[in-house]
């Protein structure tokens, strides 16, 4: 089963990607930009999150062009794998064969190495921070 943290950055993902969330029977979408800010999501994604989490006054929210249900990816019968040729994670029903195509399947130019890829906010402070624990760990030894 998909933690909400990782349906989170597949969503990150998905809206990085420059695709949308169809809601309300797909006659309206979602698609908050820019996703990230600095080393953290933007309040745009963030608002547009937790209207997700939530799903209330939305109707059946369905990643854009595919049958997935944004509500069936925190159901436990589904879980979240990486693609095998762009790293970006699909949604994969556990219990049977039943899975979307990943988001890089009608975009031929993914991988693309020359452009930044999907990515979760990086907080270069905590990078920073870790790599001092890791080194005073190391001296402690
Ligand atoms: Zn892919």
């Amino acid at each position: 089963m998909a933690t909400p943290q990782q349906v989170k950055e597949y969503l990150a993902c998905w809206f990085q990607l420059g695709k949308r969330v169809s809601i309300h029977h797909g006659t309206k979408f979602l698609y908050p930009q820019p996703v990230l800010q600095g080393d953290r999501y933007s309040p745009e994604f963030e608002k547009c999150w937790q209207l997700l989490l939530t799903g209330q006054g939305l109707g059946d929210c369905y990643l854009e062009g595919t049958n997935q249900k944004i509500a069936e990816l925190l159901e436990p019968s589904w879980d979240l794998i990486k693609c095998a040729r762009c790293q970006i994670p699909i949604p994969l029903k556990v219990t049977g064969v039943e899975h979307t195509a990943c988001v890089c399947s009608d975009m031929a130019d993914l991988p693309n190495l020359d452009l930044p890829s999907p990515h979760r906010p990086v907080s270069s402070r905590d990078y920073l921070f870790k790599i001092c624990s890791d080194l005073i760990k190391k001296n402690e030894e």
